[in-house]
């Protein structure tokens, strides 16, 4: 049994851009010449999340126009009350990085995580199961853990 760990940065473009990192876990799992296994995926943020699901853009903008819904970005947020808020203040120095209340609440909904089988080398998706980042918060640098254990 052998444990192998990569970390993805991945540069974000815009809120809501679904990165596919499928090819990146692909590539992973071939230069560590694992036949069978399992890996993790993992999203080192807590406004960034990692899923599996379609790659198809009208199910991204679908996705993105529920989210505005049910997590409005200009809603009440006690996260982005600084008036009451007394907690990891990074934007006490002027940033407004953490007023991201929305983005936080959806992560919570969406998962910090997602794990594959390998199976004869490769990943054990479905037909239209892609690996996704996804960009909950302003566009950033992100790193994602890829940690694959087998054999
Ligand atoms: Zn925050």
């Amino acid at each position: 049994m052998k444990v192998h760990s990569h970390v993805f940065t991945i540069e974000t473009k815009k809120h809501m851009d679904f990165v596919d990192i499928t090819d990146a876990v692909e590539k992973a799992i071939r230069k560590n010449h694992i036949t069978n296994g399992l890996v993790t995926i993992f999203s080192k943020h807590t406004t960034a999340a990692v899923r599996i699901n379609e790659r198809e853009s009208g199910f991204f903008d679908d996705f993105a126009e529920f989210a505005k819904k049910v997590l409005p970005c200009n809603g009440y947020y006690r996260h982005n009350d600084l008036t009451i808020r007394t907690e990891n203040l990074v934007c006490s120095q002027g940033a407004t990085d953490c007023l991201n209340g929305h983005s936080h609440c959806l992560h919570l909904l969406m998962g910090t995580s997602e794990s594959v089988p390998v199976i004869d080398g490769k990943l054990a998706l479905g037909m239209w199961q892609r690996i996704f980042l996804i960009e909950l918060d302003a566009p950033r640098k992100r790193d994602v853990v890829c940690q694959i254990i087998g054999e």
